[in-house]
Order: structure tokens, then sequence, then C-alpha cells
């Protein structure tokens, strides 16, 4: 690739509209351009970033046996509605009719049109398993869509759909993409970690997210070094400790707490822990205030409250909505005698004598016992996981770290296949639903979380595997000179020998020059410049420590080649 011949359009300043170091990056070295809120141009380096990843991605899902194929970005919505997602889906599914008023949508992911190529198509066992992928633009009306190609309208993704005969031999599908999964973001050079996202109700997990650690990411995920153990906050189960306590129950006790609504409020007049104190917090699901018990000093995550009550809207109710729900000011519930549904985090079963709201104005209860002083016959796991709580696989530390989600992989069962009749015949001539697994890698974000991941002041600092050219020759000599003469001879030299090479033929000052290439990210530069009229000799330099060194235009190809294979795998 030759500077003078491309469209490179870098900038010096900081684009202002950019809130995080991969969207000012991707603009300011010209990789994108932005059309309209959360749709960008891929400009040709930055498409050429985007290739890399799915150059990997499309080696290792063929080496793991799946098909590449390609389905239509524009859906007929009447196959949504056989699916009944139509309706479920909500916002993100940009919906539209065409000449004929025939309503269609823009695919936000392709289950509904893989099920139903599969029922027209795949008719015995035999056909069986199969595993179809294409890597192809998507469309979801974010409703904020931020960080450039990191949460976009449109955007790159992998998707992969496998079609079994068994849950046994889904699980076998599954374990492949996993393996894949591991394979890819390896190969990519990045630091990831595989998630559990939910531990499914048949013993084993699955569903796994794959994080890229970077301090911007946008999921809080829980580490053990230990045992590897990862889960996402939004899901990770709290383990309890012990069975509970042995202190012996106190007779229950009411007290007057004048003006004390909040926890550290009511703690400081009777005196007590925050652990001593159990609140009641109100929440509109859907519409419905449910109340839900949880300890004084933790916190809700209320994505395991939202999936246990199947509920798309979860917010607080604010005062008006506790009082107007319950009858009762915000600061003095209590679970005794509360007239809306009550739910408690397993945690508070567990505990003795504890404080709550007297559900009456400026009244708490002291010594309030589970079980005897009133019944929840909803408790589950409501709370999140801190730094301070055991890994709940191996009771080692834990660690929280920032994540970006670049892939999900997921077992769907036979729900599609099942509401959109996709059925396949056994070996004994029985109708079965095809058991889905789903398998997503946002090919785009990729590029945007490898570059959070890898970059300092000066700009990118590709990992050596999702560099578009490895190496860039910056010719600093005027045309028609020895320099001029000697870098063309160097491009042409690596190129002839496979390696990606960049030629900055531009007619600009070298200083620019080097900005350029750093801020582009080429892992080697190689400086054709004054010192190789004096002695022959030019500059090869590392992007990523700095590092540089000198070679003779013969000794070249060769020393380049060792210095990449060993940044290959270096982060
Ligand atoms: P998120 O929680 O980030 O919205 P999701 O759960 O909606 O992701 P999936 O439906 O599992 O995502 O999609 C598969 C992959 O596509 C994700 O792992 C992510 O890498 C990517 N992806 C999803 N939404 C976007 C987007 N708006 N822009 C870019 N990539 C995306
Ligand atoms: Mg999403």
């Amino acid at each position: 690739m030759r500077y003078s011949q491309t469209l490179i359009p870098t900038l010096k300043e900081v684009p202002a509209e950019a809130e995080v170091i991969s969207h000012r990056l991707m603009l300011r070295a010209g990789f994108i351009r932005k059309l309209s809120s959360g749709i960008y141009s891929y400009l040709p380096y930055g498409l050429a970033a985007i290739r890399r990843v799915e150059t990997i991605v499309r080696e290792e899902m063929n080496r793991a046996g799946a098909q590449e194929m390609m389905m239509p970005m524009v859906q007929p919505a009447d196959l949504w509605k056989e699916s009944g997602r139509y309706e479920k889906y909500g916002p993100e599914l940009l919906r539209f009719t065409d000449r004929h008023e025939r309503e269609s949508c823009l695919g936000p992911t392709h289950e509904e049109v893989i099920t139903d190529i599969a029922r027209k198509e795949i008719h015995s066992y035999r056909d069986l398993p199969i595993n179809l992928y294409q890597i192809q633009t998507k469309f979801r009306d974010e409703i904020r869509p931020r960080f450039g190609l990191m949460r976009g309208r449109e955007f790159i993704m992998k998707d992969a759909y496998s079609f079994d005969v068994s849950d046994e031999m889904a699980e076998t599908s599954y374990k492949k993409m996993y393996d894949a999964y591991n394979a890819i973001f390896q190969r990519c050079g990045l630091d990831f970690r595989c998630v559990e996202a939910d531990s499914g109700t048949i013993g084993g997990s699955f569903s796994h997210e794959f994080m890229v650690l970077a301090e911007t990411g946008e999921d809080t995920i829980a580490v053990c070094d230990e045992c590897k153990w990862a889960a996402n906050l939004e899901k990770a189960v709290v383990r309890l400790a012990g069975s509970g306590s042995r202190e012996e129950t106190l007779a229950l006790v009411k007290v007057e707490t004048p003006g004390k609504r909040k926890v550290a409020q009511v703690c400081d007049f009777l005196k007590i822990t925050p652990d001593r104190l159990v609140k009641t917090l109100v929440y509109i699901a859907d519409g419905e205030a449910v109340a839900l018990l949880i300890r004084g000093d933790r916190e809700v995550e209320e994505i395991k409250l939202k999936n246990y009550l199947g509920a798309t809207d979860l917010r607080l109710a604010d005062d008006k909505e506790v009082f107007d729900a319950t009858g009762v000011p915000t600061g003095y519930l209590g679970p005794l005698g509360i007239s809306i549904r009550l739910l408690a985090d397993q945690e508070v079963m567990h505990l003795a004598n504890f404080s709550v709201g007297a559900n009456e104005k400026n009244y708490h209860l002291l010594n309030v016992n589970g079980g005897r002083d009133f019944r929840v016959s909803e408790v589950a796991d409501f709370r999140r996981l801190c730094e301070s709580d055991p890994c709940p696989s191996c009771g080692g530390s834990l660690r929280l770290v920032q994540g970006i989600e670049v892939g999900h992989i997921f077992k769907l069962g036979s729900a599609y296949s099942e509401s959109m009749n996709a059925f396949f015949q056994d070996s004994e001539g029985n109708g079965k639903p095809l058991v889905m697994g789903c398998y997503g890698i946002g090919v785009s974000r990729v590029v945007a979380a490898a570059i959070e991941q890898n970059h300092d002041e000066n700009g990118i600092i590709f990992p050596v595997p999702l560099a578009p050219c490895q190496v860039t020759v910056l010719n600093l000599g005027l045309k028609d000179t020895d320099i001029s003469a000697a870098a063309e001879m160097i491009y042409a030299k690596l190129s002839a020998a496979g390696i990606d090479v960049f030629l900055d033929d531009r007619d600009e000052r070298p200083g620019v020059k080097f900005k350029d290439a750093d801020l582009l990210g080429f892992p080697l530069r190689v400086t054709v410049g004054k010192r190789f009229q004096e002695n022959g000799m030019v500059e090869i330099r590392r992007r990523r420590d700095g590092k540089a060194e000198e070679s003779t235009v013969d000794g070249l190809v060769d020393l380049i080649r060792r210095r990449l294979a060993e940044l290959t795998g270096q982060r």
C-alpha cells in the first residue's frame, strides 16, 4: 500500500465528539468517518483492519467445520411474527414498509432467517450436525449509539448457527465454537477472558461471553486468579458463606426513629452496622410495584432482578410511587404486613435479629427474623458480587476488571425450531425439533477493542496479527534521490517476501511522516534517510517499545522477519 495512492486522512486535532480513545484514534487515523448517528464509512486503512479480523474469524470457523453463507439484511416481518419476536424485540428492530405495503425489518440478528432455511432444507438426521455462518452488516437502532465502532447502529458481525439432533450433540457443537472463539481471540493477540454469562439450568454453563480487558469496557467482570473462573457481574452468582446465623432469636421491638430514613442515618441512630439492617426497596417492573429485601450494605444487581421477574422495563420507584403502592413513606418500609409482592435476596433469610422499617412513619423494628416474623415465597440471588466475596467456584479471592464484549456464544435449544416448525426425522422416522446454538462476534467492535487495549499518547499500537500492514517504510528523500530509490527497493523486496508493507512516499516533512506512522500503529517502521546516504544503513524501530536498531538493506528482510516473529503474540 502506498500512502500517495490511498485515502488516509489523518487529523492533528482531537475530534471533540469522540469520548473514548479508540473512537478518537480511529477518527484521527482516518479509519472511519461518521455519516450519521452510529453509522460510519470505513475508509481504506480502517477497512483493512476489519478485514484482518474477518480473515482470522473465517479461518477458525472453517477449521471448526462451519460453512460460510450470506443471508439478506432485509427480512420480512412475517418471519419475526412467527418466532414471536416482532413485538418482543423492541425499538432496536428497525421496521418499515415497502411500496407494496409489506412490513419488513433490517436484520439485527438472523435466527429467524436461518431457521426458515433449516425448516425448508434440513429434513433428516443425516443432514446433521451442521453449522452455518456469515460475516455481514447488522442494523440495531441502539438507544445510545456511541464510542464509534464500539456501539454503532450499523456494524459488522459474524453470526453462526448450529443445528443438531439432540441436546447432547448440541453441546458438542457448542464446545467446538467455545474452542474456536478462544483460538480466534488468541490469534488476534488480545488480552481477553471468557466469562460465564448464564449458569444454565442443566448443570453446565450454556452461554459464554468473550471480553477484551480494557479500562474503558462497559462491562464489569469478576475474575478469580486462583482457578480462572470469570463471570460478568450482571450474572455472577453469589455463593452464601455458611448455613446461616446461629444467634438466638430475640424478642421483636418497635422503636421510634424520627426522621431517620437513610441506611446510614438509621444505623447511626440505632447504633448498628449496616449489615444488621435490611433495606426494603421498591421497584417498578413493567408498571407493577414489587418490593425487594436486601442487606443494608449490599447493592442490588438489577439485571438479576429483571431476569427473575422476566421484565422488559425495571427501575427504582420514586417517593410518590412508593407511597401510592404501599401507603408508607420511603425509608420506613419493611416486610411485616407489606401489601405488595415481596422478594428477598437469599442472604436476608440467613440473618438473625436484624432491623427493618415498621411500615409506619418514624418507626423501625429491631430483632426481626425471617420465617418467624414474616414470610417470603420468592427468595433468590439478587445482589451484586463484590471484591470481598469468595470465588463462587473455588473460594479464592476475586478481582473486578472492566471488559468489552466482543463475542457471545449461546445454546438456544429448540425454542426457534418449535415456534417456527423446524423439524427433522430421526433415525426411527420420528419428527423432532432441531436443537440450535448461536454464536456472534462483533467484528468491527473487535478493532475498536484492540485499540482500547493497545495504544499510547501517540496513537495506535497494533498487535502484529491485526495490523493491516506490519511494516511501514518512510522515504525521507526527495524525488529522484538515492534515498527514494532505496526506499522503493526495500518496499519491493518486503512485498516480494510476502510481508504486508506500507510505503510513505508522500511529499511531506519527516516530522509529519513519523507522527503518522505512530498514529497508524505499524508494528515496525523502517526509515530510509540521511544515514543511508552516509553509510548505507536504515533504521528499524519497534512501535511498542520504541527500540531502534540499524541494518543494511541486504540484511533487512531477514531482520524484519525475526522481529515480527518476536512481536507476534506479545502484548
Ligand atoms: P451488548 O450487550 O453490547 O449490546 P448484545 O448482547 O446485544 O451486546 P449480541 O446480540 O450477543 O450482543 O451480538 C453479538 C456481538 O455483536 C456482541 O458480542 C458484540 O461484540 C457485537 N455487537 C452487539 N451490538 C453491537 C453494536 N451496537 N455495535 C457493535 N457491535 C455490537
Ligand atoms: Mg445489545
